[in-house]
């Protein structure tokens, strides 16, 4: 039996008319021999409404009862497919995470697979050429529903095509795959044939929400070819694999921002061993990721501490480093919400100098300030002021010239 995998995102499935031309993909699939099984988003907007529904209807809403109704959306999607399908004479039927089962941890809202039955799925292709199941939900051992995280059905996708051995694993979405920046905010921005795992993971990480991140270490862990494409289109897309030397040629292959940073400073602690250690373990234990860190100069045995969280969690740290600061001394707690990173991303940075220096000259030339700077052996992030995220992206992507075709890549 072969078995391809196809995931349609929010936008793919927002209305009737679209989801006829996601039955399309799928009976041009089924017509090339494979059995098919289709993944399937909340229309696009819905995950949002249920989620403002539920902070409507209680002050803290429970978790697991907000994850179980998250997966509504998902489940509205996947039965009314299936019905569109049938109704087409495809034997087809929905699935939903509990019913397969996808087993994950109990982190409601943002929980990991842990496993999933293949068993019942093959045995469910024994009667149907089509298994149309609910992306970014799972089931915990006791039985709860729980949801993946923002934009987790890549990663359901991803999974199922591992578990399943699919050759690929289709990710469809509302552009044609993966761009050297976001096209929506570039416009010459261009599509990339091919991505590395480690480069889609940075840029996915850095902000570029084309692939949930999980999703894409599930495909390098297991060794799944992506091809990110559209639904509205029969262009060939973007695979993301393995990276080969070819890639490695390409100094720089992609600019992401990511506007849901904020920073925390604490002037004036002291200068000591330890002091790191007090400031980020309550932060830890909080849950809170903290991205990046930086430690100025000592003056008179205290020095400044900054480091970066996700927005959402900037109130908490702020609290957080309240307290820290009347127990370990020092000045005062400063914040600011209205930051933004821009990262520049190439697997070829690894053997090649003089990246840094070109993107930082490259926004000083539009008199863009950088307030902090964090960098891994194929990526450089600066953290900036939000209003210039947008010019700092084009800026950047000007001067990489990632607009132009490699000349090792022109045809
Ligand atoms: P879906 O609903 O299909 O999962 P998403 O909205 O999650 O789609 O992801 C697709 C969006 O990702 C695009 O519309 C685009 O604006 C954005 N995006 C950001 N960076 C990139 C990039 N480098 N390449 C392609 N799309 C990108
Ligand atoms: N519906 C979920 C979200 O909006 C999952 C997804 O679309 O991938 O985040
Ligand atoms: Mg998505």
């Amino acid at each position: 039996m072969r078995i391809l995998v196809q995931k349609f995102g929010g936008t793919s499935v927002a209305d009737i008319d679209r989801l006829k031309m996601v039955r399309g993909k799928v009976t041009a699939a089924l017509d090339r021999g494979y059995k098919v099984l289709v993944v399937l988003s909340a229309k696009s907007g819905k995950t949002n409404k249920l989620l403002a529904l539920a902070g409507r209807w209680a002050e803290t809403p429970d978790l697991a009862e907000v994850d179980s109704l998250l997966s509504t959306g998902e489940q509205a999607s996947v039965t009314l497919f299936s019905m569109l399908l049938r109704d087409g004479g495809i034997k087809a039927r929905s699935l939903l995470g509990w019913q397969i089962p996808i087993v994950t941890d109990d982190t409601f809202g943002n929980a990991r697979i842990l496993s999933i039955d293949d068993a019942k799925l093959r045995e469910a292709f024994e009667e149907n050429d089509v298994l149309v199941v609910a992306g970014f939900q799972g089931v915990t051992r006791e039985g709860r529903i729980t949801t993946l995280g923002r934009g987790g059905s890549d990663t359901s996708a991803v999974a199922l095509a591992a578990a399943l051995g699919s050759c690929e694993c289709e990710i469809y979405t509302d552009v044609e795959g993966v761009f050297t920046t976001d096209p929506n905010l570039c416009s010459t921005a261009r599509k990339l044939d091919r991505i590395s795992y480690d480069e889609m993971l940075e840029m996915a990480s850095m902000g570029a929400k084309v692939l949930q991140i999980r999703s894409v270490e599930f495909a390098k862990k297991y060794g799944v070819p992506v091809h990110v494409r559209s639904t509205f289109t029969d262009n060939p897309g973007t695979m993301v694999t393995q990276e080969d030397s070819m890639m490695e040629a390409v100094l720089v292959s992609g600019v992401a921002y990511d506007k849901d940073q904020a920073r925390v400073t604490l002037e004036g602690v002291p200068d000591q061993p330890g002091i790191s250690a007090a400031i980020f373990q309550p932060l830890a234990a909080s849950g809170i990721m903290v991205d990046m860190i930086i430690q100025t100069a000592s003056r008179g045995g205290v020095t400044d501490m900054t480091f970066t969280v996700p927005r959402k969690a900037l109130a908490d740290a702020i609290g957080i480093m309240e307290s820290v600061l009347k127990s370990v001394g020092g000045a005062r707690v400063v914040s600011s919400g209205n930051v933004a990173k821009v990262s520049v991303i190439g697997v070829g940075m690894r053997n090649h100098t003089g990246v840094a220096s070109k993107a930082f000259a490259a926004l000083y030339r539009e008199n863009i300030n950088i307030l902090m700077i964090s960098t891994s052996e194929i990526k450089i992030s600066c953290l900036i002021e939000e209003k210039y995220a947008e010019l700092a992206v084009r800026t950047l992507h000007d001067a990489f010239k990632l607009g132009e075709k490699p000349l090792d890549q022109a045809s």
